[in-house]
This record gives C-alpha cells, structure tokens and sequence, in this order.
C-alpha cells in the first residue's frame, strides 16, 4: 500500500511537473494541489509520523517531496537556460541579466581602430592531429570537440596562455549575413569561433563560472566566398555535417590540423574586452578576430544552410540558418588592431602613423578568383 500510494504520488508529481515544463500553469497548479492533498491523506509511518497541518506526515514523505521540487527546479532552470532564440533577442536580458550588460559581443570592428604592436601569437600543439575529433548538432549550431591534444594561444598581447576547448561557426542562410563580428560595416557569410579557457581553470565551465573578465578567449575567423576550390581545412566538416542534420545527431570526423581553420598570417588582428555570445552571455571573454579572411565556397556554404534546429522525428523542420547575435553597444570599451610585431614594445604602444594594405575584407558580393 505503502509503494502504491507513492508511486501514485510520483505519478501525479511528475505529470504536474511536465505541465509546469509544458507552460500550463493552471493544470501544473492543480497537479501539484492533488499531489500534496494525497500526501495529507496517504499511509504513513508510524514510527516517523510528524503533526502536519493536522495531517499524519511521514518524514520520508517530506524528503521525496523535497527531492520533487529541487529536480523539478533544476529542470526549470535548465530549461530556461536553454529556451532562447536567435530570431527574439531582446528577451535574451530576462534569461540573464549580463545579456544587457556593458561589455557584450558581438561589435563592430574598423581599420581605422587604434592600432597597437604586440608580440607574436604562439600556437602550440595547434598542427598536432587530435585522437578523436567529434562534430555534433546541438540545435544553435555545429560544435566541434576533441581529444589526444592541448591546443594552447598566447602571444599575441594575450596575457596568459588559453587551453583550445571547443570550436563552432556562426552562419547566416544568404551570402549577405552570418558572422557575428561587422568588419567595416561589412558582415560575412560565416564566423569560427575557437573557444579557449584560461590554463589557471581545470576545464571551460569552471573559467565561465569564474566570472574573470579574461577568463576565457575566442578566436574569430570571418570567411568570405571564393569561386574556386573548395577549402581542403574546411572540408572535413563539410563533407560531414549531413550526419549532423538534426539536434543531438553527433559523428567522428578525420582529425586535422585546427591551425589550417586559421588564416595563415595573424599579423592584424582586432582585440576587446567582451562576452560569450549567447545567454548566459557571461561577459568573461577576451576577444580575437584575426583580420585576414579565411576562404570557403558557396558549395560549402550551403552544407551548413542544411543543417536544421530540429530533431529527427520532428514533424516540422525548421533550420538553423541567421544563428549570428546582433552587433552590442561598445560603451566605454577600447579596440585596437594589434600588429605582430617581434620588436614589440612592452609598454602600450599606439602606432596610429603607420598605413596597413590589407586583403580584400570579407566582401561577400564580390567573388574573388585570385585568392
Ligand atoms: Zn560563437
């Protein structure tokens, strides 16, 4: 009887909690009134028995009770941690407070930002091949992990050194739209982003939860269309994220080189203080964009327009295309364009006289065939 009774209990507990989930708050309320009037009236203990509202209570009772709520709010949270969407943005400031704050990402980035020389970047164990490299779908965009290798960046003005721990792209469903970053008012198809901790944390989440402001560093690629051959870097990938169409699909890919996602020359690049871009939107982050673009094609492009937020048995499929967050306000903020520079000067050095010939900026109109 005794089992019965609370697995009767379990039942209307979970039902009322999936009603929660499910946003009726009405039927969730009333579950949840049945579930504590059985527990007034169901068997209980004797040995155990409190007075509870002049109702026999059992203590094992209170503790499953307790048990219900804190998993139910664990699930809430999650839940509403999860539950934010590239195409409502404004809401993104209810799920964390830290989404409106003063030092969000993505920005604007210019050539005519203050330039400054630093020392080179180091990538060490960056052209290693991993043990295992694994894409996956999670309903955002691609991600890549890996194991067998450490993947660390410093240099580069960096002031400590930031262990690789997981890569994603950004992308847009036309060639117009894509990457977070606005080069020059210029926006292209697709961004890479190479999420690094800070080597003083054991792991990504641990540095996130540290609330540092140089906690974690991304590097960003912006690449811009080429009609020519595909890019060999991005092709392990490409040639694979059919496997990954759906949310929660997961595939082994080919190890390779994670330094050929980058650009051969770092020589420019822009530098900020700002954030993860996406809720929690934890303003942890010390931001690279390398300035040289990278190259794809429009065939390879078009592998990741396919890829759809939705998991396989959904009915409808919806992609995931345009998963950039709008340009952020710089507030009191500083940009430059770092300059690698062997001769750097250790005190802050500001180089506004020099002139700079960049390549082309990611200008997704115009194709270029001599890449
Ligand atoms: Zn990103």
């Amino acid at each position: 009887m005794l089992l019965a009774g609370n697995m009767l209990l379990a039942g209307y507990m979970l039902l009322a909690g999936n009603m929660l989930l499910a946003g009726n708050m009405l039927l969730a309320s009333n579950m949840l009134l049945a579930s504590i009037w059985r527990l007034g009236h169901s068997l209980t203990f004797p040995h155990t028995k409190i007075r509870f509202f002049n109702t026999n209570f059992s203590l094992m009772k209170i503790v499953v009770l307790i048990l219900f709520f804190y998993i139910l709010l664990c699930r809430c949270l999650e839940n509403r941690e999860n539950h934010w969407e590239y195409s409502d943005q404004s809401k993104w400031c209810e799920i964390s407070a830290s989404c409106c704050g003063k030092y969000q990402s993505p920005i604007q980035l210019w050539d005519s930002d203050r330039k400054k020389r630093v020392s080179p970047f180091e990538f060490t164990n960056y052209t290693q091949l991993p043990e295992t490299v694994t894409m996956k779908n999670n309903g955002k965009t691609t991600t890549i992990s890996f194991t067998g290798v450490t993947p660390a960046l410093s240099g580069g003005g960096l002031q400590h050194t930031y262990i690789l721990s997981s890569l994603h792209f950004h992308w847009g469903m036309d060639n117009y739209h894509g990457a977070e970053h606005i080069l020059n008012n210029k926006q292209a198809p697709i961004e890479l982003h190479m999420v690094h901790y800070n080597s003083k944390f054991f792991n990504l989440s641990e540095a996130i939860s540290s609330d540092e402001r140089d906690a974690v560093a991304v590097l960003g690629v912006l690449y811009r269309i080429v009609n020519k051959k595909s890019n060999p870097s991005l092709n392990q990938i490409t040639s694979r994220l059919r496997l990954v169409k759906y949310n929660g699909q997961s595939t082994r890919i080919k190890p390779f080189s994670f330094r050929k996602l980058i650009p051969a020359s770092t020589k420019h690049f822009f530098r900020y203080s700002g954030s993860m871009t996406t809720p929690e939107c934890n303003e942890v982050t010390v931001w690279t964009i390398i300035r040289e673009p990278g190259y794809i094609t429009n065939a390879q492009m078009k592998t990741f327009r396919k890829l759809c937020s939705t998991d396989v048995d959904e009915l409808v499929k919806k992609t995931i295309g345009n998963n950039y967050r709008q340009v952020q306000a710089l507030h009191r903020r500083n940009v430059y364009l770092g300059v690698e520079s062997t001769n750097h000067i250790t005190t802050p050095a500001i180089v506004n006289d020099e002139t700079y010939s960049f390549t082309d900026i990611p200008n997704t109109v115009l194709y270029d065939d001599d890449y």
